[in-house]
């Protein structure tokens, strides 16, 4: 892991996870914590080898990857932690996010893994958008959903942390169907995005760009590629409409997606049925229950 600086107080740590840092003076904030306790360890290394204080956390969203570090962090310094609200729910009760991602049913020990649950931690401040600081330090805080519940993402100095609100192109083929709870508030952040002055941002996954409007554009592309394609499967069953199971099924073989485990088959139920339910708010198609099963049909 190296760091990487964007100017002369905006850095990041480049990894699986990317981690954001800004010094001011005595203060340093950190933008989300990685996955685990071996990640917080290596950034701690590094800030103390530049003798970069850190002093804040912020956590964009409760996903593991970005926020399982923060439980070490916390206990190892004396850290105040920002978090938007929701997010901050979660985070204080991890188990959460296995539960959502399982229909609400008590995740089994299999599901409870540090990819899906991280330590809880403490949420020194619930932030709204808007402007905060941390020491006197300004922020800007803004609300990108769309692939989490409440995600924000910050702006300093002109440099916008984005989160997960988009992926590198790279990520996009490599994840074939980005992980997101509510594809419509992700285009509405990707458009957002578009709009924002900054001289450059940050993704969670992938490479700080200072033209990341074609990335955003190509992300924009790419979901409403997926949703052509989810809308044809349906298409081709005009009459009966298809199972929910089998259109998360079919969905995967056309993105050549492997469902491996059962934690894989949670997290792409959850996507691909984002993709669904704006079809449904489009009114392109409709969720009816017939022989007690969940089905789809187009309108
Ligand atoms: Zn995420």
């Amino acid at each position: 892991m190296i760091i990487n600086s964007i100017n002369n107080c905006c850095y990041y740590f480049q990894g699986a996870v990317n981690i954001g840092y800004v010094n001011s003076g005595e203060n340093g904030l950190l933008i989300d914590a990685g996955i685990d306790k071996a990640t917080m360890k290596k950034v701690l290394k590094i800030l103390k080898e530049n003798e970069l204080p850190v002093t804040y956390l912020f956590i964009t969203h409760a996903h593991a990857d970005h926020y399982g570090g923060a439980a070490y962090l916390q206990n190892t310094e004396n850290i105040y932690t920002f978090a938007p609200a929701i997010e901050a729910a979660i985070l204080r009760n991890p188990l959460l996010e296995p539960l959502y991602l399982f229909q609400g049913n008590m995740p089994l020990p299999e599901m409870r893994n540090k990819f899906l649950e991280g330590e809880p931690i403490v949420v020194d401040e619930e932030v709204a958008e808007g402007y905060h600081a941390f020491g006197d330090k300004k922020f800007q805080c803004i609300a990108l959903p769309g692939h989490s519940i409440n995600q924000f993402g910050v702006i300093i100095d002109e440099v916008l942390y984005a989160a997960d609100a988009y992926f590198s192109e790279e990520q996009l083929h490599k994840h074939k169907i980005p992980f997101i709870i509510d594809a419509k508030a992700t285009l509405n952040s990707l458009n957002l995005i578009k709009t924002i002055e900054c001289v450059g941002a940050l993704p969670g996954h992938g490479q700080y760009e200072t033209a990341f409007q074609e990335t955003v554009e190509a992300n924009i592309t790419y979901h409403l590629e997926i949703l052509d394609s989810i809308q044809s499967i349906i298409d081709e069953q005009k009459e009966e409409g298809i199972s929910h199971e089998n259109v998360i099924s079919l969905v995967c073989e056309k993105w050549l997606v492997e469902l491996k485990n059962i934690s894989m088959w949670m997290l792409f139920r959850t996507a691909i049925t984002s993709y669904v339910t704006y079809l449904v708010s489009e009114e392109k198609v409709e969720l009816f229950i017939s022989n007690n099963k969940l089905r789809i049909k187009s309108k």
